[in-house]
């Protein structure tokens, strides 16, 4: 290779102190000749202390030995690639102090040598968030699973003293009824009523922590079954609606049997629950293989939802009309979010108000048709 004229010379320099990295430049023996003005900056050396000595004092001394293997394997088939990928790097300040770095390696013919280029960018600030995101990840997710537990033990101790209060006061109105006056019968018919549906809601909420909290059981299911079964004990409902619940061909996957019995319960009788008044109910139920499981849909030809609410019926307790137009919880749609996202997948609605509605959800889980 020819010299390069001053005005080359000069060019280069240039290049070098502009770029926005530290960069050192070392021959085959791991000799520091060029540095720019960054590394001297991110190292807190002066450049005659940097060149002339071997690159390994720029890392910490536990990297060193292995360094020198990895600088002759580099040294036998020099490419630009990154250093030590998949590996922490770091480097270390003339202080003693260490940051965490990128690097990024390329060889470049001079005068018949091959010298390595190193581009060394400081990651201090991108590590610092990563932490600070995995803190808050790991964070939630115990203040999640004390929630969680929270429900769970609320729920299930509420349980004994509400059945006492349940029978009790069912009690007073069996025997009492009629023997006092009026506004007796109507006291105690409240206070029966708000038992019955403090049960309910303390059964489902337990029935929402319990698909949180328990192991998965995965296991071979076929859907179709799995389908037909839930028909079968939706018989009185669809009796007294005249519903019709037809699937087409499911596939057999791999899920816990009861959580997705109780996933395609939940939806198949809201279903039929929000028909519209004189119209008979009709559920459809579908499957379709999608890129790593399955996607189902539930549909039917009910009252449908309005848009502005479709986020919002997933959100445990809520509901959109009074009890007393159509009976529940609230509870549902939220077991179902959660069972489907501990199988992996996502549930969405899709709904024309006053023509039906249609719930698609995917099970990441891979199974034969
Ligand atoms: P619940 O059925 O006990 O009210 P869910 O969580 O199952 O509770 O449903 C929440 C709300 O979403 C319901 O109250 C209803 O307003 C709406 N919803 C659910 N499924 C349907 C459906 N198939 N058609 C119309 N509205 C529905």
């Amino acid at each position: 290779m020819l010299e390069p004229s001053p005005a080359e010379a000069e060019m280069f320099r240039g290049l070098l102190e502009s770029a926005p990295d530290p960069i050192v430049i070392a021959d085959g023996a791991g000799i520091i000749q060029i540095v720019n003005r960054q590394a001297e900056t991110a190292f807190g050396y002066l450049r005659h202390e940097l060149v002339g000595q071997a690159v390994e004092m720029l890392l910490p001394e536990r990297f060193r030995s292995m360094h020198t293997g990895h600088r002759a394997g580099y040294q036998a088939h020099p490419r630009t690639r990154p250093m030590g990928i998949g590996l922490e790097l770091f480097g270390r300040r003339k202080d003693g102090t260490e940051f965490p770095v990128e690097i990024s390696l390329s060889p470049m013919n001079s005068n018949g040598q091959t010298l390595i280029t190193s581009i060394i960018r400081d990651i201090t600030a991108r590590k610092t968030s990563e932490e600070r995101l995995r803190a808050i990840a790991a964070d939630l997710e115990r203040s999640n699973h004390e929630l969680e537990q929270f429900a769970y033990v609320a729920s299930h101790d509420l349980q004994e003293p509400l059945r006492m209060v349940a029978s009790y006061t069912q009690l007073l109105s069996r025997r009492y009824r009629g023997k006092l006056d009026q506004d007796a019968d109507e006291f105690i018919g409240f206070a029966v009523d708000g038992a019955r549906r403090m049960q309910e809601l303390i059964n489902d909420l337990l029935a929402y922590s319990r698909v949180g909290s328990r192991p998965l059981e995965l296991q071979s299911v076929d859907t179709g079954l799995v389908v037909d079964r839930v028909v079968g004990d939706l018989g009185a409902a669809i009796e007294e609606t005249g519903a019709t619940v037809a699937h087409e061909e499911l596939p057999t996957i791999e899920a816990d049997r009861g959580q997705l019995q109780q996933l395609f319960q939940n939806l198949i009788a809201n279903g039929i629950k929000f028909h519209k008044p004189e119209v008979a109910p009709l559920v459809h139920i579908s499957a379709k293989p999608h890129i790593d499981g399955w996607t189902f849909a539930v549909s039917d030809n009910g009252i449908g939802i309005e848009p502005q609410y479709l986020e919002r019926i997933f959100v445990l307790f809520q509901r959109l009309h009074s009890r007393a137009e159509y009976p529940g919880t609230g509870i549902g749609l939220a077991i179902c979010k959660k069972i489907v996202e501990r199988h992996g997948g996502a549930i969405r609605v899709e709904s024309e108000p006053g023509r039906g509605t249609t719930f698609e959800f995917t099970l990441a889980v891979r199974g034969d048709a």
